[in-house]
């Protein structure tokens, strides 16, 4: 019988560069490189195996609804997605940051002011706020959020944060840590269950090169 097909839904940038090495272990190499290639389905050199090129935050999306098989993202993504329809099978330890919240260094932040606070993870800032006891004011961005505090849009972001550089260079400090933050192979529950094998060998595979 012929290996059933796989498709693999990922970012492009760090996380796709960063999955190279673990899909070359599992003897998957793409035939493009989506810098440079303008296709969003990227063939490989295991003919039953394509990989999907979608933006970070849509991954889980496109894996719940069956649009590909697996997928690649950030737990940052998965908490604010909320995981439904998926199965996380392996942390891949790579794309490693911090899910914070970020304010000037001299803002007060005690749990008796209400705070504004602007970010894109809506759903993590409410549950965050929320296991703290605190009554926030979520305001919803899309990108640079490290403006709304400088022009008094809110008080704090919640944003992850890898060196911290960006946040210095706009006068914030990372004040409060929601969470580590690091890349997750996802699948489906239909394809887990119709594509077992496939999707067991290629795990297998990944986690070995991980060391898990
Ligand atoms: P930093 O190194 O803290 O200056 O990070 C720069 C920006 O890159 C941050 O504001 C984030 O939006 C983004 N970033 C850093 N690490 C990651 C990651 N692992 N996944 C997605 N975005 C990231």
């Amino acid at each position: 019988m012929s290996q059933p097909s796989l498709t693999i839904a990922l970012s492009k940038g760090r996380i796709f560069k960063e999955t190279l090495p673990l899909l070359a272990a599992a003897g998957i190499e793409p035939q493009d490189d989506p810098e440079s290639s303008r296709k969003l389905i990227i063939g490989t050199n295991d003919p039953s195996v394509k990989l999907l090129i979608v933006r970070a935050s849509d991954v889980p999306t496109y894996v719940q609804y069956a649009g590909a098989d697996l997928g690649v993202t950030g737990k940052d993504v998965l908490m604010e997605h909320g995981g439904e329809g998926l199965y996380e099978l392996l942390d891949l330890q790579i794309a490693r940051c911090k899910l914070m919240v970020a304010a000037r260094p001299e803002t007060d932040l005690e749990p008796r002011t209400r705070l504004r606070v602007a970010t894109k993870f809506v759903n993590c800032a409410r549950r965050y706020f929320a296991s703290q006891s605190r009554q926030v004011d979520i305001i919803k961005l899309y990108g640079s959020m490290e403006l709304a505090p400088l022009v008094g849009l809110a008080d704090a972001i919640v944003d992850v944060v890898d060196t911290g550089n960006t946040l210095r260079a706009n006068g914030l400090a990372p004040r409060l840590h929601i969470a580590d933050i690091s890349s997750r192979l996802v699948v489906n529950k239909a394809s887990m269950k119709m594509k077992h094998a496939a999707v067991r060998s290629l795990v297998a595979q990944i986690a070995a090169k991980t060391g898990q």
